[in-house]
């Protein structure tokens, strides 16, 4: 049995059957903060655990501590609308997030934790013959990388999901990309996932532990003030998501990074409708919907449209997502929300984001996953954990430094220059 309980196995539960109370361990919780760690990360979100959990694992670091102002799983982790795909454009940035997706294959099996990957389909919908030249555009692109895509005509759409198959919608379906292993994973199940197995493998995992400042000297960091003392470290890493701007004011530097909200709301449950995930970004709008297990469409569209962090979705944006999902399904028009909710979110000025050194030789900044960072967190963990503990930034990162903002080799998939936009 390891620090937290025994592997998940039929054999587990049916043990625990007969054990009664105290089989079940917490999966992370009763670290004690040391005084000194190799390896600081600040936030546990999903980019920090991961990258705890692969310095651990792949690198044989033992002294890690994750450093948590609120609670594991408290931040756009457990916020997200769980959408997994690989489908980009740029191949800095698609072979990045094909070696996430080919991750997320396999990491119920490797965490020992259900994260209920569910490759349903991401469909991107085409309502117009421009939007069908862009998404070929991009299907090329990605079959070219080896990367699945298929290009649909109307029949095919509606073949694959027949919901859209509706006699009152003002535009019709012109055609779409499929990527068929795109879907969703359960976003909280994540978090837990890799706390517990980050605790397993020794990492200090410590909550309601704020980091407000950094202690330098001889042009090097030597630990972080936190609300819990002084903690000293050989490296840093800073994976706060939509904090991030706030960590180069701690630093003294100005990041092309911007805290912009986002919103998701649920419906109330219904019966299953939409077996994939539908994505329509017409020009001013932008909608994504999937079903999740308990019935309710999940539904999210585009940012607020102004830096915030007070995780407030305005009236204005809900209606936006909701206008554009009746568009593409009028069917639903008469569904109720049950919950909205928002989140904060690290927008860089190309919307691709951001791991390399931080001012500081040992300090590393793992951000500006604006939003659409959730289906990073495997690759990201596996990347950010080489480049801190090998000093060398991995080729599939090495294009996602800052210093592209400096010499304009932005990574700008959707080519729509300096605003805050995902991709
Ligand atoms: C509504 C919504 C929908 C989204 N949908 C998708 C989607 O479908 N697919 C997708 O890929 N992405 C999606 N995203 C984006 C994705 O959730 C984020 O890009 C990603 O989760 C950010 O990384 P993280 O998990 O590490 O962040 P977080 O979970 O936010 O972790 C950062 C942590 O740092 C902590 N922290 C901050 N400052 C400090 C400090 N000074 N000291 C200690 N701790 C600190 C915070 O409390 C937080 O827990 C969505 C985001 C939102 C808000």
């Amino acid at each position: 049995m390891s620090a937290t309980g025994p592997r998940y196995s039929a054999w587990s539960l049916l043990r625990a059957r007969f054990a009664g109370s105290g089989f079940w361990k917490p999966l992370w919780s009763g670290a004690t903060l040391k005084d000194a760690y190799d390896v600081v990360i600040v936030g546990a979100g999903g980019h920090g655990l991961a990258t705890a959990y692969h310095l651990a694992r792949d690198h044989g670091i033992k002294r890690i501590a994750v450093l948590e102002k609120r609670l594991v799983g408290y931040g756009n982790v457990g916020r997200n609308t769980t959408i997994v795909r690989s489908n980009y454009l740029l191949p800095e940035n698609h072979y990045f997030y094909e070696d996430s997706l080919r991750r997320w294959e396999q990491l119920s099996k490797e965490l020992n934790y259900n994260v209920m990957y569910s490759p349903r389909g991401v469909l991107d919908l085409a309502l117009s013959d421009g939007e069908m030249i862009g998404l070929a555009r991009r299907g090329n692109a990605m079959r070219l990388a080896g990367i699945d895509a298929e290009l649909l005509d109307r029949p095919g759409v509606l073949k694959f999901a027949p919901e859209l198959v509706a006699s009152r919608r003002r535009f019709d379906i012109v055609g779409g990309l499929l990527q068929p292993r795109g879907g969703t994973v359960r976003h909280d199940a994540v978090a837990w996932g890799y706390a517990r197995a980050a605790t397993a493998l020794g990492v200090d995992i410590i909550e309601d532990c704020e980091v407000t400042g950094l202690r330098t000297a001889a042009g090097l960091a030597t630990g972080v003030e936190t609300s819990r003392g002084y903690v000293a470290a050989d490296r840093i890493v800073f994976a706060v998501a939509g904090h991030t701007g706030a960590v180069g004011d701690m630093l003294g530097i100005r990041l092309p990074v911007e805290t912009h909200l986002l919103q998701a709301m649920v419906t109330e449950p219904i019966k299953p409708l939409v077996n994939s995930v539908l994505i329509y970004v017409p020009p001013h709008a932008e909608v994504y919907i999937t079903q999740s297990d308990r019935g309710g469409l999940v539904m999210g569209g585009f940012l607020d449209g102004y830096p915030s962090y007070t995780r407030e979705g305005q009236w204005y944006r809900l209606e936006d997502v909701v206008e554009t999902a009746v568009a593409l399904l009028p069917q639903i028009a008469g569904l109720k929300i049950l919950r909205h909710w928002a989140g904060t979110n690290d927008m860089t000025m190309d919307g691709s984001f951001i791991i390399d050194r931080l001012r500081y030789d040992n300090v590393f900044l793992n951000g500006g996953w604006c939003y659409g960072g959730f289906k990073a967190i495997p690759a990201s963990g596996a990347a950010c954990a080489r480049f801190v503990a090998t000093g060398t930034a991995p080729d599939l990162i090495r294009a996602h430094g800052l210093g592209r903002f400096a010499s304009g080799h932005l990574l700008d998939e959707r080519g729509g220059g300096p605003f805050p936009v995902r991709q």
